[in-house]
C-alpha cells in the first residue's frame, strides 16, 4: 500500500486544476519533450496522486518536479487561476526537507551566495579558469568578467537600489548603467546596508524554504523605512515581491509593496530622459519572472522605446531555459529550451537582445546571442 506524503500543498489550490490542458503550449519542458509528465497538468496530477496516497514519492516523481524550470509560464495561461508557483514551491520544499532534491554540494553553493566577498573572489577565480578552458562548456556559462567596475556609492536617499549577490559579482556594469539612468531622471539612491545581499530567489527554487526566509528577513532589515526599493534583476524582484507570502507577516507584505522593477520606475519618469541618440533596433526578450510573475514586462518596452526601435519575438514569451540555476543543473533540457528561443530570435533578425534578467542574458550569451540589459542600452544612449 502506498503511504500518503503530505506535500504541504493547500488541497483547495491543488483542486483548482481541471485538467483542461490550456497551459501545455506555454510550458517549455512540454514543448521540447512532448511528455505529459513534464507539463504543468502532468506535474499537478503527479502532486495530487502523491498527496492522496495513490502514488509514492519515487525517482520518477522527483524527476518530474526537478525538471520544472519554475518559469510559471503556465500561470497566466490557466483559466482556472491555478497558483502553480505555490504548488511547485511547496512540493520542492518538502522534497528538499526529505533530502530527495538539492544535494549537499548545491546547498554549499547557495551558501556562498550569502558571503559576498567570497562570491566576488570565487567569481574572479572562475573567470580565470574559464580563460584557461578549465570550465566545461556544457555548463553553458557565458564569459565572466575578470575585472569589474568599482562598487557603486550612494548618491542620496530618494530610493533604495538593490544590488544583490550574483548580479553584483557578474554584471556590476548593469548597476553602473542603472545609476546613470537614475541620475538622468533626477533620482538619488541609497545602497542596502549589512545583510542586503542575496534575496533568496535561488533558495526558493531549490526548496530551501527556511534559508530563503532567513535571507528575506535580512534583506528587509537592510532597507528600512518606506522608500521604494528598485531592482534591476527580474528574478530578484519577483522573489522580493513575494516576501509577504514567504514570511506571512504584515511587515513582509509592506516591504514587498515597496519593491519595483527598475523599468516600472523609470517608465513613469520617461519624459525626463533626454537621450543623445537612438541606438539600433533592439529585440526584447521577456524574462519569465518579469512577464509571468511580476507582469511588468510592458515597462521594458516603454523605456527602450525612448531610444530604440523595439522588435518583438513571436513565441508568446516562452521561457529561454535559464531558470535561476536550472541551466547548470539540467543542462540538456535547458539547452533544448534555449534552442527554441535562439530560433525565435533568428526569425526576427540579427540584432541586440534586451533582457532584464542576468540569468537569461548569460544563458543566451553563452551561445553567442548579443544580450544586454535594457539599462545598459538606455545608459549608452544618454
Ligand atoms: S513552471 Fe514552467 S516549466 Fe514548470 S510546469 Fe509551469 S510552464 Fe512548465
Ligand atoms: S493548470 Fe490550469 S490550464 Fe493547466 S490543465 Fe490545470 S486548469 Fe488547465
Amino acid at each position: 500500500m502506498t503511504v500518503a506524503v503530505d506535500l504541504h500543498i493547500d488541497s483547495d489550490e491543488l483542486a483548482t486544476c481541471v485538467s483542461c490542458g490550456l497551459c501545455l503550449p506555454h510550458c517549455p519542458t512540454f514543448r521540447v519533450t512532448g511528455e505529459e509528465a513534464l507539463s504543468p497538468r502532468g506535474r499537478i496530477a503527479a502532486m495530487r496522486a502523491v498527496q492522496l496516497g495513490d502514488a509514492p514519492v519515487d525517482d520518477s516523481f522527483v524527476h518530474f518536479m526537478e525538471t520544472c524550470v519554475q518559469c510559471r509560464g503556465c500561470e497566466p495561461a490557466c483559466p482556472s487561476g491555478v497558483p502553480y508557483g505555490r504548488l511547485i514551491e511547496a512540493t520542492r520544499s518538502t522534497l528538499a526537507s526529505q533530502r530527495r532534491i538539492t544535494p549537499w554540494w548545491q546547498r554549499l553553493g547557495f551558501r556562498v551566495l550569502q558571503r559576498h566577498r567570497l562570491l566576488l573572489a570565487g567569481s574572479s577565480v572562475l573567470a580565470l579558469a574559464q580563460r584557461a578552458h578549465l570550465i566545461p562548456t556544457r555548463l553553458g556559462l557565458s564569459k565572466l568578467p575578470i575585472r569589474r567596475p568599482r562598487s557603486l556609492a550612494s548618491t542620496g536617499g530618494d530610493v533604495w537600489l538593490y544590488t544583490g549577490c550574483v548580479m553584483d559579482a557578474w554584471q556590476r556594469d548593469v548597476h553602473v548603467a542603472t545609476a546613470q539612468v537614475l541620475t538622468a531622471v533626477d533620482v538619488t539612491f541609497a545602497l542596502p546596508g549589512r545583510g542586503g545581499g542575496c534575496c533568496g530567489a535561488l533558495h526558493v527554487h531549490a526548496g530551501l524554504h527556511h534559508e530563503a526566509q532567513s535571507l528575506a528577513v535580512s534583506v528587509m532589515a537592510s532597507m528600512p523605512g518606506d522608500k521604494p526599493i528598485l531592482v534591476n534583476s527580474a528574478g530578484c524582484g519577483a522573489a522580493m515581491k513575494e516576501y509577504g507570502r514567504l514570511l506571512g507577516t504584515a511587515e513582509a507584505a509592506a516591504f514587498s509593496n515597496r519593491v519595483l522593477d527598475i523599468h516600472e520606475f523609470v517608465a513613469e519618469r520617461i519624459d525626463l530622459l533626454a537621450p543623445q541618440r537612438k541606438v539600433g533596433p533592439v529585440i526584447v526578450q521577456d524574462p519569465c519572472h518579469l512577464r509571468h510573475v511580476q507582469r511588468t514586462h510592458l515597462a521594458v518596452r516603454a523605456v527602450l522605446g525612448r531610444v530604440a526601435d523595439v522588435i518583438e519575438l513571436d513565441d508568446d514569451g516562452l521561457c529561454c531555459g535559464a531558470g535561476g540555476a536550472y541551466s547548470a543543473l539540467e543542462p540538456v533540457l535547458a539547452a533544448q529550451i534555449r534552442q527554441r528561443k535562439v530560433a525565435a530570435i533568428a526569425r526576427v533578425g540579427d540584432h541586440v537582445v534586451a533582457s532584464a534578467n542576468p540569468g537569461c542574458s548569460m544563458h543566451l550569451a553563452a551561445v553567442g546571442v548579443r544580450a544586454r540589459h535594457p539599462m545598459s542600452i538606455l545608459a549608452e544612449a544618454l
